[in-house]
């Protein structure tokens, strides 16, 4: 396919690829004996908008979502292998674009990782499927089965930020139909361009899953849909409760203290950090006699309990509000 000559030249397969793209099947080095696996789609409509994302930033989103969920597990991201499915309007340049942002994302995320093949289709609906693979190099990989009570709760990442950049861009970007406005979100981007990164095209810390492995922790998640309830995954798989310390959620984050200037701030960091997803962040556990690593910052401890879920050792929902519901994101 013509198109495919264009693409695949701005592309690496990396370190890991002992045959590239260009026979049926690309060969990458496994050193250790197993490979992590994952894989993403992301569609037109429900995972992204065009009006809003440029193409360079769809390839590196759909790079960094998926590296997050091979160091989640401990490994560190070999090669990608990615579809598209594109309309037949799609210009070449998009997909260039798309391929531009696959091979910076990789980069500066997963520095050696590279895309080892593909195909392209088409379709009515612009649709990406990323499938990652990781190596263990040794090491055993981080479950979310594996916290135990007295453990420490630590996070690498920004907590919120990707959230406050949807709420701005569902708030500031629409027209009067609710329909995303690439005019609006050009403007927006100028005002707020942190904020609309964050969610466009995160910069997760994906070394720190390696770094969490290799110092012990004993459950790990990269952080899609808010701490409250990804931690609420590794607290029912591991059987445990997860109590979170608000000082510390609303000290961190890389996201500082003046983001949010109103009476409530410090109520709206720590409900940010709770329920926004999207950031990517590693949440993880760590045995409290031990070391947390850098960027690891600790925000909680684990407490009996199934599945139980507190914020200064009071019952989350007890408390009065819900980050699950209830709250649609915006902020102020
Ligand atoms: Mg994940």
């Amino acid at each position: 396919m013509a198109v495919l000559g264009r693409i695949l030249p701005r592309l690496e397969s990396g370190e890991h690829a002992l045959l590239g793209p260009g026979d049926d099947a690309a060969l990458v080095a496994a050193s250790d004996g197993r490979f992590v696996v994952t894989t993403d789609l992301l569609v037109h409509g429900p995972d992204f908008r065009l009006a809003w994302s440029t193409p360079f930033e769809l390839g590196w989103k759909a790079a960094a979502t998926n590296l997050t969920d091979v160091a989640a597990m401990g490994a560190r991201p070999t090669a990608l292998v990615v579809a598209i499915a594109a309309p037949p309007s799609t210009r070449v340049s998009t997909l260039e674009g798309i391929a531009d942002g696959l091979r910076e994302g990789l980069a500066e995320l997963a520095p050696g990782a590279g895309v080892v093949g593909g195909d392209l289709s088409a379709s009515s609906v612009l649709t990406i499927a990323v499938t990652a693979f990781g190596d263990l190099e040794g090491r055993a990989p981080v479950l979310r089965s594996g916290a135990r009570v007295g453990d420490v709760i630590a996070h690498a990442g920004r907590r919120g930020a990707a959230a406050r950049g949807l709420a701005l861009l569902f708030a500031e970007a629409t027209d009067a139909a609710g329909e995303p406005d690439a005019a609006l979100a050009a403007a927006l981007r100028e005002r707020e361009p942190d904020l609309v990164l964050a969610q466009l095209a995160p910069r997760p810390p994906v070394w720190a899953g390696i770094v969490a492995a290799a110092s012990g922790a004993t459950s790990m998640l990269d952080v899609s849909d808010g701490l409250a309830r990804d931690g609420r995954r590794i607290a029912e798989a591991s059987r445990v409760g997860f109590d979170f310390d608000s000082a510390a959620l609303d000290a961190g984050g890389e996201d500082g203290r003046a983001e949010v200037a109103h009476a409530d701030a410090a109520v709206e960091r720590v409900r940010l950090a709770l329920s926004g997803g999207e950031d990517h962040g590693m949440l993880a556990t760590f045995p409290a006699d031990g070391d947390i690593p850098a960027p690891f910052e600790v925000i909680g401890h684990v407490v009996e309990g199934p599945g139980r879920m507190l914020l200064d050792g009071r019952d989350i929902r007890a408390e009065g509000w819900d980050p699950y519901s209830g709250w649609d994101g915006r902020v102020g």
